[in-house]
């Protein structure tokens, strides 16, 4: 284990690309270069309220022990050897082109290596200005960084490939923030949260450099790129097979989030990551009640775009604005080509993954309308997403009558049914008995697929808004438990947690729909 101050930190891609090296924090646009240097802002009182010792363990990190630690975490100190930077990006936000956008909160402090080898960014969010800041202040709210401290963590141990977080610290310093965008600000608690990944590098970063034509340093981003994240990709046409491949990735995060009903909220392309990780927590929830045009994200209401059933067709739109970056370097029908077997790999992978949610042994013609079949009976009836999946696994195998099926799946509902949806609701769990009954796997067998595909615990919104509320007035026990069901999701263990959204939660804001504001 090492200390986060005395530890050696790597550089490579400081070192590698052209920067900004004037350390100026004034908001501007910064052509030609791929990051500009910016130090940390110091914070009042740097203080540890959650640290991830899986992580930490994983990553040979020791546990802060001294202030001096700490204040790496809170950005008041830097180790020797770290050069910290903010990385220049552009993106499309809902759809348009937004231009240079870039770290503008965020701040990698360097790359911690690892006793086997591998390479870690350790990064600050909310960290104070950098050159991309705009006309935002640099930081964070401490509602929004327990959201992307705890839901990283969970997305992690749920399996879903992810960004991580290492730390939060609450910086002692309020910060100013106008929730409801209603021109009611008010001062809440900052904080910052140490994230950590391979990479955050994002669709957004090759678009800004094909933005403005600056080939030679897309060329060299790509190389790099491909040679530290995906080294078994070689040869003439490797950028082409790279876009397949990010492709592929993409495909399979879509697939994650429909599996487990996470809404991101803003899939613009400077939040798409190219490793396929999800990236940058805003305004994201998970589906209580199923309703795939569900969208937690208040800014996205009038279109919503980035709503649940949508996030699917949405990274395609996201790939193609990759693949239109890469036409400096690839054959366009060759990328047009690439790109449009991402409907064919997404489905794919989500008819196998929907036969494992319903515990099937492969998956047949008739099977796809069955899955369809689900898909359709829920967005009617919306029950709990969560629950009625987990009722799903112990399903009786002989159900008599509508009123019997109705009444085994109540704890699921929000609403009562209509004899119409009763209706529906029996038909489809006749069809999928019978389908079951031609399982060549085991009740058993399929019961553990089923198992290991449907979490019991998801971290909902207002949960997580309770918790903060807590943690605003100086308690943590509901804080710490979450901290610790996240780690165990598929299991029985955080039953106490196993309900619907309580009606309250409904209509009140961070428990439901939440605004970017963080
Ligand atoms: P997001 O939608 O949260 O991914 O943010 C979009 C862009 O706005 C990114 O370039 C962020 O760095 C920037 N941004 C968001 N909040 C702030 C803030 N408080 N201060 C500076 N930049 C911010
Ligand atoms: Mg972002």
């Amino acid at each position: 284990m090492e200390s986060l101050i005395s530890k050696e930190y790597k550089n490579d891609f400081v070192n590698t690309f052209t920067g900004d090296e004037s350390g100026d924090l004034k908001p501007r646009q910064t052509p030609g270069v791929l990051y500009s240097k910016a130090v940390p802002t110091p914070v009042k009182k740097p203080t540890l309220l959650a640290w991830s010792a899986e992580l930490a363990n994983q990553l040979g990190i020791q546990k802060p022990s001294t202030q001096q630690e700490i204040d790496v975490l809170g950005g008041n100190r830097i180790a020797d050897t770290m050069l910290p930077y903010a990385a220049c990006y552009a993106g499309h936000q809902f759809g348009h082109w937004a231009g240079q956008l870039g770290d503008g909160r965020a701040i990698t402090l360097g790359e911690w290596e690892t006793a086997e080898g591998k390479v870690w960014e350790l990064q600050l969010k909310g960290a104070g200005p950098t050159p991309y800041s705009r006309r935002a202040d640099g930081r964070a709210v401490l509602r929004s960084s327990v959201r992307e401290y705890l839901m990283s963590e969970a997305m992690h141990y749920l399996g879903v490939p992810t960004t991580r977080a290492l730390s939060l610290v609450t910086t002692g310093d309020k910060v100013l923030r106008d929730m409801f965008y209603n021109g009611n600000a008010a001062h809440e608690p900052g904080a910052i949260v140490m994230r950590v990944a391979p990479s955050f590098l994002r669709f957004g970063n090759f678009e800004m450099l094909n933005a403005r034509k600056e080939t030679d340093n897309l060329r060299k981003l790509l190389d790099w790129t491909i040679a530290r994240y995906y080294p078994h990709i070689q040869g003439e046409d490797k950028v082409l097979d790279w876009f397949k491949e990010v492709v592929d990735r993409t495909a399979s995060l879509m697939v994650e989030w429909q599996r487990v009903g996470f809404v991101h909220g803003v899939m613009n392309t400077d939040n798409m990551s190219v490793l396929g990780l999800t990236i940058d927590y805003g305004p994201y929830s998970f589906l209580d009640d199923y309703d795939p045009n569900f969208t937690p994200n208040t800014t996205d209401l009038p279109g919503r775009r980035y709503a649940f059933g949508k996030q699917p067709s949405i990274a395609y739109w996201n790939l193609g604005c990759l693949a239109g970056a890469l036409l400096p370097v690839v054959d366009k029908d060759q990328l047009l080509e690439a790109l449009e077997t991402y409907k064919e790999i997404y489905w794919a992978k989500y008819y196998a993954m929907m036969g494992n949610k319903l515990g099937l042994d492969e998956i047949g013609e008739a099977d796809i309308s069955l899955i369809t079949q689900f898909e359709e009976i829920l967005a009617s009836i919306k029950p709990d997403m969560t629950i009625f999946y987990q009722l799903l696994i112990d399903l009786p195998l002989y159900m008599e009558t509508e009123q019997e099926v109705a009444d085994y799946f109540k704890a699921s509902l929000y609403n009562d049914l209509t004899p119409e949806e009763s209706e529906l609701l029996y038909r489809l769990v006749t069809t999928y008995l019978d389908r079951l009954n031609k399982n060549t796997i085991k009740r058993e067998a399929s019961q553990q697929l089923m198992r290991k595909t449907n979490p019991r615990f998801i971290l909902r919104n207002y949960l997580l808004h309770q918790a903060i509320e807590e943690l605003e007035s100086g308690e943590n026990q509901l804080f710490l438990k979450l901290q610790e069901a996240i780690k165990d999701p598929y299991s029985k263990n955080f039953d106490a947690f196993f309900e619907t959204r309580p009606g309250w939660a409904s209509q009140k804001a961070g428990c439901s729909m939440l605004s970017c504001s963080s």
